[in-house]
């Protein structure tokens, strides 16, 4: 059984300075041939029970009641933990209401920063104060737990403003947390306009800060971008992080079925036309161990030896000895687990490089 699904809605209001998603304006020319392909795409797997659910994009919270129903309703009515990607200003009181009547128990919400003239900078177009609205609506929803995004280092971004964020962030009781450091995307609005990437030592400062004042405020650091309260774990995402298959619906999306990961076509177009084409990656066993070994040790859980050694058929200590021996100081072994310190999660890059180049 393949346990988790996500289902890629993609149109935006508006587009974002740093985003290069796959996203498009809404457009209604494309909007029912869309959704039918996409309603057709999922219907063509049957599935009959499902553990997680994730409606991301995109701005899934942009869709209509009716037209969010119909897709809905394409997956089983129970389902353990059910996800929509929302933004603040897509989000009132009656579509919440709507959606905790749909099953969905989790919802993360991109509010990205709580200073106005960093939100104008990025293009968003909510405001801090919108934002803190939506978030004291979902705490009196019968919603079970919410997650919101914050974005640092962006250009012209303090410490200061970091500060005051993660102080707004604390003073909200929100159980979740995504952080983002600014990446210049090529094809974003940011790197088409030659803004800079923020300074790396500033940057590390505030994933520094970040880290130990949610720490202290008792926030368990589980992957590397993701805190929590205890029991707040995101299930979705970590389906992604322990290797588990999962459907990619939708144009744009991505899937893993049986260990095959595929692409959808990221053409609207194409999509509208021909449905999902997908293109299947050819990877061999081993660089699916690899791919197994990257997600796992970005989270405090990391890699259980044994049930990789069984699944990609090769003895992970004796083939990364050389790894293992180089950043002895950084790992920590327990029970059949292996994982990082925080100081290896510091440098997690730098160790995945080094894992990549034994053959
Ligand atoms: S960041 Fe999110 S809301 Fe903004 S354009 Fe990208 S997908 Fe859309």
């Amino acid at each position: 059984m393949v346990p988790s699904a996500y289902v890629h809605i993609p149109f935006c209001d508006s587009i974002c300075a740093y985003c290069d998603f796959v996203r498009i304006q809404k457009n209604e020319s494309f909007f029912s041939s869309w959704k039918e392909k996409l309603i057709q795409e999922i219907q063509e797997y049957k599935i009959s029970s499902l553990h997680t659910l994730y409606f991301g994009g995109g701005t899934p919270s942009l869709l209509s009641v009716d037209d969010f129903v119909s897709i809905r309703n394409c997956f089983p009515k129970d389902i353990e933990e059910f996800t929509v990607e929302c933004n603040p200003e897509s989000l009132d009181e009656d579509k919440l209401n709507a959606y905790v009547a749909l099953g969905v128990n989790r919802i993360s919400l991109g509010v990205q920063s709580f200073k106005d003239d960093l939100l104008k900078v990025c293009r968003r177009t909510h405001t801090a104060s919108q934002a803190i609205s939506v978030i004291e609506n979902i705490k009196k929803s019968s919603i079970s737990t919410f997650s919101i995004d914050l974005i640092f280092g962006l250009p012209n971004q303090t410490m200061e403003d970091v500060k005051k964020d993660i102080s707004t962030f604390l003073s909200l009781d929100i159980p979740h947390l995504s952080i983002y450091s600014l990446q210049i995307e090529e094809n974003s609005i940011f790197g088409k306009t030659g803004v800079e990437s923020c300074d790396s030592d500033l940057e590390a400062d505030m994933f520094e800060y970040i880290t130990k004042t949610l720490e202290a405020a008792g926030y368990i650091h589980y992957e590397i971008s993701s805190f929590c309260k205890p029991g707040h774990y995101s299930k979705h995402n970590l389906a992604y992080w322990q290797d588990k298959d999962f459907y990619g619906f939708g144009c744009g999306a991505s899937g893993r079925i049986n260990g095959i990961r595929y692409d959808n076509t990221t053409s609207l177009k194409e999509y509208c036309s021909n449905g999902p084409c997908p293109v299947y990656i050819d990877e061999t066993l081993a660089e699916r161990g690899m791919d197994a070994i990257m997600m796992a040790l970005r989270t405090k859980f990391g890699l259980n030896i044994r049930e990789w050694n069984l699944k990609y058929q090769s003895d992970f200590k004796e083939h990364y000895a050389q790894v293992l021996d180089k950043y002895r100081e950084y790992f920590c072994f327990e029970g059949e687990c292996i994982y990082l310190k925080d100081a290896g999660l510091e440098i997690l890059n730098t160790i995945l490089v080094d894992f990549m180049l034994i053959e």
